[in-house]
């Protein structure tokens, strides 16, 4: 039976500074190593050069849209989540150079797998997968991206950069 009144041996004050003096080398050790943590919002870590992330429709230099509204990105994507409606181009009304464009473009981002898919199938490459992956929101509803969201905008109709 042990007495409980009976105090602990007192440790050696060397060992107390030997452990103090092991902790301050491990610390001073982790301060020399660089920095491997990205503060992310503000940094972003880069993306590799064939990186797919959201989808872009692209125009022409001229302004004019790409996409002819021929569907073979709908048709190859393997989850169905394209939906293109085309329409006549007319001489009063040009949207692309080929016949049709795409009157309705849109693409249901949730159900999407970024496979990249669409890209290889486009014939003119109207619709790209670009590097952004910053792609959160609030309701599903906003995870159809249209084709307002999705177009790039017009060069044609972009502000001059004045050069003073
Ligand atoms: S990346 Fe793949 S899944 Fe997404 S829209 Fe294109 S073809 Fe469909
Ligand atoms: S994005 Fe390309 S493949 Fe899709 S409808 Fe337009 S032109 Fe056709």
């Amino acid at each position: 039976m042990t007495d409980e009144t009976e105090r602990p041996a007192r440790r050696n004050p060397l060992q107390d500074v030997a452990a103090l003096a092991q902790g301050l080398r491990t610390t001073l050790a982790e301060v020399m190593r660089p920095v491997v943590t990205t503060q992310y919002p503000e940094e972003k870590s880069p993306r590799a050069e064939r990186y797919r992330g959201r989808h872009y429709l692209r125009r022409y230099d001229n302004g004019l849209e790409r996409c002819i509204g021929c569907e073979l990105c709908a048709a190859a994507c393997p989850v169905g989540c394209i939906l293109v409606i085309a329409a006549e181009n007319t001489e009063d009304h040009r949207v692309s150079p080929g016949e049709r464009y795409a009157k309705v473009y849109e693409i249901n981002m949730l159900r999407c797998i970024f496979c990249g898919y669409c890209e290889e199938a486009c014939p003119v490459q109207a619709i790209v997968l670009g590097p952004e992956y910053e792609l959160s929101d609030v309701s599903r509803e906003r995870f159809i991206y249209t084709k307002d969201m999705l177009l790039e905008p017009n060069p044609a109709q972009q502000e001059p950069i004045v050069v003073r």
